[in-house]
């Protein structure tokens, strides 16, 4: 048995010093996304087992082998923990009527993926994405904004060496001619298929060439590509995409063999390689799924979308040294001795909070010295101390804990103002005068207040 203070196997905890980079490249995407005109959706983790099965497809490794089920009840409805973002979004989007409203509509999401894979670097078994739907396009234009929205964002948090590869898997039409070309080819490695293959070999030919095992894998690199197959109007969409992304300066690649894991997509897939990853290359992965609305029972519509791998895109910040800026730190530590003197430095930290200051004070009824001690440790930018005698004279020592400087302050309300006019100059010493200072404290007064 696992011991209890151990996580599973595969998993993450995000802990109080690493959890501003979520916040920060969170942020960072659903802005950027917003940019686009997409907006935020949540679905539930699970979902029922049969909408993965139809969406994400039977014969793929993600359904095959990697699904967490989940079984309330014994002989009750099965469930999946989700191993993608899209199905659930397709499912939401039809049940909710979404379609029935304005087009395209723009969707987006964050959440918490689940695939029982060999853990690795990059790889877990519960892990994040971030990802965007588009519902209604057929346009060429569309795959083009979708992948600008990836690409804007890597740009945005300054990523470098991350390259676009793209293809075109073709429609269910063009797909019949390359299903038979696949199946000629691979029935003569019959003997040599890995047993999962063999059952794909009739029913799902595209995806031995995106088996893991290295004799299929092997196999497969001598396998006939699609773009061989295409039709014409899947040929001149494609033509289409690669036209706008020269016209935009979006240097890619056209890489014949992507064929991704997920079997809804159709046309156009595209992935987002780092040479900062090592084996788990791609960072993002996404393109075109016009039949799958229909499909999971909506009205026939056309859509695409990707999914950004949030622990790869950590991965590849943390080697760039990309900077993430740092979380808050305490603008000033209101220390304290003796009951009287506690219940005083509660009430001005209430009162400073109220305005927007990021303030602590003694909550482990420690000495004067152990307060310090905590007020160096957190990093607190001022720190006051509150005994009899301040208490007395309604005035206190406001130290600036990088120089030791101090002035002295009232113990009122007019200590809010002192305080902005002390932290929006940075030091004690440089106090901005009077008068520009009141202007501002206006404004900040007011962007807390709203
Ligand atoms: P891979 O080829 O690396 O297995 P995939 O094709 O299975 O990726 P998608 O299903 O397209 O990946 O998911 C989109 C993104 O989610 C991937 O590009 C990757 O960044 C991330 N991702 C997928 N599986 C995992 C995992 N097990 N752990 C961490 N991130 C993952
Ligand atoms: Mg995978």
């Amino acid at each position: 048995m696992a011991n209890i203070t151990t996580a599973p196997r595969g998993t993450q905890d995000i802990i109080t010093t690493e959890s501003y980079k979520w916040q920060f490249i969170e942020k960072m995407a659903l802005e950027n996304a917003a940019l686009f005109g997409f907006k935020e959706m949540r679905t539930p983790t699970f979902e029922q087992m049969s909408l993965f099965k139809r969406s994400v497809g039977d014969d793929t490794d993600v359904v095959q082998k990697e699904m967490y089920e989940v079984r309330a009840e014994k002989g009750k409805d099965l469930y999946g923990l989700k191993p993608e973002g899209t199905a659930g979004i397709v499912r939401s989007v039809i049940q909710n009527n979404l379609l029935k409203g304005a087009l395209p509509l723009k969707t987006c999401y964050v959440t918490s993926c689940f695939r029982h894979e060999r853990p690795q670097a990059g790889r877990l078994r519960e892990f994040h994405q971030f990802g965007v739907e588009l519902f209604g396009p057929g346009s060429p234009s569309a795959d083009v904004e979708v992948i600008l929205v990836a690409k804007n964002l890597f740009d945005m948090l300054g990523l470098k060496n991350i390259s676009l590869n793209i293809n075109s898997i073709g429609c269910p039409e063009c797909r019949k001619d390359y299903h038979a070309a696949l199946k000629a080819y691979f029935e003569q490695y019959k003997d040599k298929l890995c047993p999962t293959c063999l059952e794909r070999l009739d029913k799902n030919p595209m995806r031995i060439l995106d088996c893991k095992s290295p004799v299929c894998s092997e196999i497969a690199k001598g396998a006939p590509v699609v773009t061989d197959y295409l039709c014409d109007e899947c040929k001149e969409h494609f033509d289409g995409v690669k036209a706008r992304l020269k016209a935009l300066n979006i240097s890619f690649e056209v890489n014949p063999k992507i064929v991704r894991g997920l079997d809804y997509y159709t046309k156009t897939v595209f992935e987002f390689i780092s040479t900062d990853l090592g084996a788990q290359a791609t960072v993002c992965g996404g393109g075109r799924y016009d039949g799958l609305v229909e499909q999971l029972g909506g009205d026939p519509t056309k859509a695409l979308g990707f999914a950004v791998g949030l622990e790869r895109l950590l991965l590849i910040m943390d080697a760039q040294g990309v900077t993430i800026p740092t979380p808050e730190v305490c603008d000033l530590y209101i220390a304290s001795i003796g009951e009287d003197a506690s219940i005083k430095a509660c009430e001005l930290t209430n009162m400073l909070r109220a305005e927007g200051f990021y303030i602590e004070c003694d909550l482990m009824d420690r000495g004067v010295k152990a307060q310090m001690k905590y007020a160096n440790k957190i990093g607190a930018k001022y720190s006051m101390v509150i005994g009899d005698s301040e208490l007395e004279s309604k005035k206190a020592r406001l130290k600036d804990m990088t120089s030791g400087e101090e002035i002295e302050v009232a113990l009122d309300e007019s200590l809010t103002k002192k305080l902005y006019d002390i932290t929006l100059s940075g030091q004690i010493n440089k106090l901005t005068d009077e008068a520009s200072a009141d202007g501002l404290y206006e404004l900040f007064a007011k962007g807390f207040n709203k």
